[in-house]
């Protein structure tokens, strides 16, 4: 209801801020298994250091951009709409007022209030800003608190950097006969923190969220190992 929501200065501020959270542990995630099937992948092939590092730069930037270019465009496309309508609802209330205020009231009335207090509230809602008021009980946006597309591209682009740069390190820096031991081992690790983060933020069960985010993760290195592998027997 508006008045509630009203006492919160930034609108949706819990809802908002455990979505940016979820948002970036996801980012991670992807960095870490991308990343991770892309070295060892090439390490099942080769054990050319210079080659681990260039593919895996070359992913960490390719997956990053992609990530940072697609939140981006998906929100500069919801923030769009949003202004869309907003920019109708101002319409609405230059050219017709007393039914935005008809409007008002019913929401309100649906919201729980009885008909006259619904009016009354509709009534001083509208003194003080009506298309706040309509933006919040009729679109559900708080029109002071829109996302911005280039900090949801930018915090896309660092969180998956933070989770591609974990496998690229590992695979890089150990000596060549412990590299993909301490690959697997670190970026299992990882997974194991990532899935207990979003298991948290989810309240889902966090045993079985672990499991199954590691589980997804082996298969990825798996996978590529056995492709590398395959590719760099064959002599290609
Ligand atoms: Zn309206």
């Amino acid at each position: 209801m508006y008045p509630q929501a009203h006492q919160e200065p930034h609108g949706s501020g819990i809802g908002a801020r455990l979505n940016w959270l979820r948002a970036a542990v996801l980012g991670a995630n992807d960095g870490v298994v991308s990343t991770a099937g892309l070295v060892v992948g090439v390490a099942g092939a080769t054990g050319d250091r210079g080659a681990l590092l260039t593919a895996g730069l070359a992913g960490l930037l390719a997956g990053s951009m992609s990530m940072a270019a697609g939140e981006y465009v998906s929100v500069s496309t919801q923030r769009d709409s949003e202004q869309a309508a907003l920019a109708t609802e101002k319409q609405e209330l230059q050219e017709a007022p007393e039914a935005e205020l008809v409007e008002l009231t019913g929401l309100l009335e649906g919201k729980g209030l009885s008909r006259d207090v619904a009016r009354e509230a509709a009534l001083q809602l509208t003194e003080r800003d009506a298309l706040r008021a309509h933006a919040v009980v009729e679109l559900g946006i708080n029109p002071d608190d829109l996302t911005n597309p280039w900090h949801a591209a930018g915090a896309s682009f660092l969180a998956f950097t933070v989770g591609a740069l974990l496998p690229l390190l590992a695979i890089v820096l150990p000596p060549a006969p412990l590299r993909l031991t301490v690959t697997v081992l670190a970026v299992l690790a990882a997974l194991a923190l990532t899935g207990w983060w979003s298991a948290r933020l989810g309240d889902a069960a966090v045993g079985r969220a672990v499991l199954r985010n590691m589980c997804g993760g082996a298969v990825a290195m798996g996978v590529t190992y056995a492709a590398g592998a395959l590719l760099g027997a064959a002599g290609v």
